[in-house]
């Protein structure tokens, strides 16, 4: 038995005014410094304002937010008492008030303590809007959780299938302006689930054409939306489409190895997301399509219209598609020019290993590796060397 989740879906121009339609009282944004700064907030509460709906704001969520962090926003839930919390951002705010939600909901659960069994009971005090102002993550469709534990220098990730966002309202005014290293940045984030939600072991018909979209988007529209800023208003748009695409594709199924690798990188380096999930993505690719199990990278290669007579070929012409496509905006291909020394890594290597098995998506990977194969992907990622074992 399989379940397909989704949100109720808000896309194009003018989609911020469906807030107009919505009935409650009260709303809690959960947001950033950023986003304030950019009157982004502003406008959803004029919006609020007009719809009857008062506004309060929790505006302390940090990137990668940490236990303590999401605590606090917990706190300012309880006092404010409302009926929407609304996360506006990237990733992390709405990651943030997916967890402040489940503990204003719950407040006998640590932030730590949400797994995905059992019943959960949310919906009783109030639900969930998400609306990304960066066109990657798919935080909008999906309901597992990135939290930090500083303390550990780890992410963990948390959730359950209740916390689903009820409604993702993907607005492109709200990505014109994105800059050119964030919009590189969670382009290759978007890309990198749809590749690895097709390639995953839990791939399924239902997600299949939507990580298909999704790829084909990313490689039409990023480039365009890097190169041109804010000039490209379609290019804009379609990568905002593709990313929560993207995020409906392998929420439905899953994330793999680059992820797995990712997550652990960025916790230890101070490596975005996306710029991690994508660098490694080559090489899982590479590692993956020389295991036993059958893969489907070859499937993807024919959908871009590249050469793929075989799975071996399909695979390297897919690997050498998403190089090409990094080095076009901007982003480094190997661990060594993300800014990594050689002293740093060999020092972190075994906890980089460790912390990915600690990950779900190492083992959902149509090649599982052991810690020795996982350490030699990742020495050569470092090196910007193609895998060949
Ligand atoms: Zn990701």
């Amino acid at each position: 038995m399989w379940f397909f989740r989704s949100p109720e879906i808000v896309f194009g121009e003018d989609a911020l005014d469906y807030l107009l339609e919505i009935q409650g009282s009260k709303a809690l944004i959960v947001t950033d410094q950023n986003i304030v700064a950019l009157g982004f907030v502003e406008q959803v509460q004029a919006i609020l304002a007009k719809a009857g709906i008062g506004a309060a704001l929790f505006a302390e969520v940090e990137p990668n937010p940490s236990m303590e962090n999401v605590q606090r926003g917990a706190e300012a839930a309880r006092t404010y008492g409302p009926d929407w919390i609304v996360g506006l951002g990237g990733g992390s705010s709405i990651d943030a008030a997916k967890s402040i939600w489940i503990q204003y909901e719950r407040p006998d659960l640590a932030p730590d303590e949400v797994a995905p069994m059992g019943t959960l009971g949310l919906r009783q005090k109030a639900r969930l809007i998400a609306i990304p102002t960066t066109s990657g993550t798919g935080a909008e469709t999906t309901w597992p959780i990135v939290l930090t534990d500083t303390a550990e220098r780890r992410k963990v990730s948390v959730g359950h299938p209740e916390n689903i966002p009820d409604i993702a309202i993907v607005e492109p005014a709200f990505v014109r302006q994105l800059p050119s290293q964030i919009t590189a940045d969670t382009g290759m984030d978007a890309l990198t689930h749809a590749v690895e939600g097709y390639t995953s072991q839990w791939y399924n018909d239902f997600a299949d054409g939507l990580c298909l979209k999704a790829i084909q988007l990313v490689f039409d529209y990023l480039p365009r939306a890097y190169e041109s800023g804010s000039s490209d208003p379609e290019a804009r748009e379609k990568m905002h489409n593709a990313a929560t695409i993207a995020g409906l594709a392998f929420g439905n199924s899953m994330a793999a190895m680059a992820h797995g690798l990712g997550h652990s990188l960025g916790a230890l380096f101070p490596v975005p997301h996306g710029r991690a999930v994508g660098l490694f993505l080559p090489y899982t690719i590479e590692f993956t399509v020389r295991g036993d199990m059958p893969t489907r990278y070859a499937d993807i290669s024919r959908f871009l219209g590249l050469p793929a007579s075989d799975e071996a070929e399909g695979a390297a012409s897919l690997v050498q598609a998403i190089r090409d496509l990094a080095r076009r905006v901007g982003q480094p291909t190997s661990l060594q020019e993300a800014g990594i020394s050689a002293q740093d890594f060999e020092a972190q290597l075994p906890k980089l290993v460790d912390n990915a098995f600690n990950d779900s998506t190492m083992v959902v990977s149509l090649r599982i590796p052991d810690d020795t194969e996982a350490q030699k992907v990742c020495r050569y990622a470092f090196e910007g060397k193609a895998v060949d074992f």
